[in-house]
């Protein structure tokens, strides 16, 4: 079987990750049973509780267990605790930047899915909403303007982005592999009215596409990007961008979702290792309550069943056991509407589990 043996890094980190987590897990103990594989799961520790415990947010033996796992299974880090600590020790930073480098984490996929049972949540008009939808961001994020040169002079300051072929060619290739196995289609956005980098990324993401004649292509302005999504967010499938654009693009199309709670992600290297973690942070206004929305840390487990282990059955036994949950009326808090089943983040992960 695929999954046999595979070596899972799990870090719950702070504030909800840990409740959260553990639905996680309980969802991947079913998919052994359901599937006959095995999961090596070991647990270590990161963020402010690392730093507490150890001196560091991301310990040398945390970091020796991600190197020997074929994927990271990663919860959240920070909270008020923290937030006064030095800047090259904040956790955030001193954890998950520190990975990502460390790991040249270098596509991020956010999915941004409505789901028909909570349309209403989302900020948009029902008739444009519809039945939901569901959108993959594909951000670029270990280059671009965030890593070029940068500087302030006394009358001046400049952020240079600069992207090298290889760059654009391995995010493009992702987008359209992605995209094959999806919708298939694949909207570029950039800026190459005006950007010259945004010229050349175009042109190489055209190159790339000679090679996926299966896979529909069209192109996109930012500016238009960020306005044609809130109009009609049912006709786009995967969207790959740069690491500002994407920065802005993937926050917009998670807020028209309407539910934090529910957003996963992964960021991935050209070996398929990745880090898959919920889009939100540590919630520390609703940690320990135990009533978290574990969904996006459950779905964030069924992306590294697909992305990193190739488990795509597995990936969509899950998706449709959240399907039939919130079909079948159970809610946490954060998505609670009229009528329906409010439960806490253990009794959401049994639902789920009960329905795989
Ligand atoms: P947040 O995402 O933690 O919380 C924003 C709001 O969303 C809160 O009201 C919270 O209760 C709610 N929310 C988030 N996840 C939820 C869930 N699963 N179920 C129900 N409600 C949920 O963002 P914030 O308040 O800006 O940040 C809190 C802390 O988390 C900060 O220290 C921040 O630095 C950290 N953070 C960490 C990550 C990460 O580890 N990747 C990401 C973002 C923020």
């Amino acid at each position: 079987m695929s999954g046999t043996g595979k070596k899972i890094a799990v870090l719950p980190g702070d504030g909800i990750g840990p409740e959260v987590m553990a639905e996680a897990l309980k969802v991947l103990k079913a998919v052994e049973t359901k599937h006959k594989v095995t999961f090596q799961c070991t647990t270590a520790d990161v963020g402010g509780m690392a730093h507490d415990k150890h001196g560091t947010a991301l310990p040398p033996k945390t970091l020796e267990l991600c190197e020997k796992s074929d994927a990271i299974l990663f919860g959240s880090v920070g909270g008020p605790k923290w937030d006064n600590l030095p800047s090259d020790q904040k956790v955030e930073r001193a954890a998950l930047l520190r990975l990502r480098k460390h790991f040249n984490l270098f596509a991020n996929l956010r999915p941004a899915i409505c789901y028909s049972e909570l349309a209403s949540a989302s900020p948009l008009r029902a008739d444009i909403v519809g039945n939901g939808f569901d959108i993959l961001v594909i951000r670029e994020l270990t280059s671009g303007i965030y890593f070029g040169r940068k500087g302030e002079e006394k009358d001046h300051a400049f952020d240079e982005m600069l992207y090298r072929r290889d760059e654009v060619e391995r995010i493009a290739k992702v987008a359209f592999e992605t995209a094959r196995q999806r919708k298939g289609h694949v909207t570029c956005v950039d800026k190459s009215n005006v950007l010259q980098s945004s010229m050349f990324w175009r042109r190489i993401v055209n190159e790339v596409h000679r090679g996926y004649n299966d896979v529909a292509l069209d192109h996109l302005y930012i500016d238009n990007a960020t306005m044609q999504i809130l109009r009609r967010p049912r006709d786009f499938d995967v969207m790959v961008t740069t690491n500002l654009f994407g920065d802005i693009l993937s926050d917009e199309a998670a807020m028209m979702t309407g539910s934090i709670g529910m957003l996963a992600s992964a960021s991935i290297n050209e070996k398929k290792f990745g880090m898959y973690e919920p889009a939100g942070g540590t919630a520390p206004d609703i940690a320990g309550k135990g009533i978290a929305n574990p969904i996006a840390q459950i779905l964030s487990a069924a992306m590294m069943l697909k992305h990193t282990f190739g488990m795509t059955a597995a990936h969509d036994d899950i998706a449709m056991a959240v399907r039939q949950a919130l079909k079948d009326g159970y809610r946490t808090g954060d998505i609670m509407q009229q009528g329906k089943k409010q439960v806490g983040t253990k009794q959401m992960g049994d639902a789920i589990v009960a329905r795989l």
